[in-house]
């Protein structure tokens, strides 16, 4: 979905988006949608840039990083973007001019701001660096891949290299 800033009435532009299954495209993001995002939000100028302001709600799925189960996150998160226009003169868009304000700045191309890619750049931030089903969670065996949340497998724990490094010296005294 994109927001068209052609005719963009002075005082902004208020919009309110509620994503359908299938409308966003999560494959190469860490997550899935258990609930699809809903969005509310207006668009304003700010001299030739675009400010956009939005509450983003969503639900998600995002595996475990021990024993890859399905963890849940809710999401309700603000957003404060700055958009600037992409300079189709200079030819390099990926490169923006840094501004003072402590915002988060992006382009927009052909008066439009590209609403899908906003929304699923801002939740793929937004989820933790560390996801875990539970603080305890003890993950899969790194030899056979069983949930150790389940049961004990038979492997042997591998020997930590710096008791083998004791064990190789008791031997050589022995
Ligand atoms: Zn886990
Ligand atoms: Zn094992």
């Amino acid at each position: 979905m994109y927001i068209s800033l052609v005719r963009m009435p002075a005082d902004g532009l208020k919009f309110e988006h509620k994503y359908q299954e299938g409308e966003l495209e999560t494959s190469g993001f860490e997550f899935e949608f258990i609930e699809t995002p809903s969005l509310t939000g207006w668009v304003d100028p700010v001299g030739t840039d675009m400010r956009l302001r939005s509450d983003i709600r969503a639900r998600l799925k995002v595996p475990c990083d021990r024993c890859l189960k399905d963890v849940e996150i809710d999401i309700k998160m603000p957003v404060d973007l700055l958009y600037s226009r992409e300079d189709p003169g200079s030819g390099k868009s990926g490169e923006i001019e840094l501004h003072s304000q402590d915002l988060y700045f992006d382009i927009y191309q052909n008066d439009q701001i590209d609403l899908d890619a906003m929304v699923l750049e801002q939740l793929e931030l937004s989820i933790p660096i560390r996801v875990l089903c539970r603080e305890e969670c003890r993950g899969l065996c790194p030899q056979c891949g069983t949930d150790l949340n389940i049961e004990q497998c038979n492997c042997t724990k591998p020997v930590d290299p710096r008791w083998q490094a004791l064990a190789d010296i008791k031997e050589k005294l022995s």
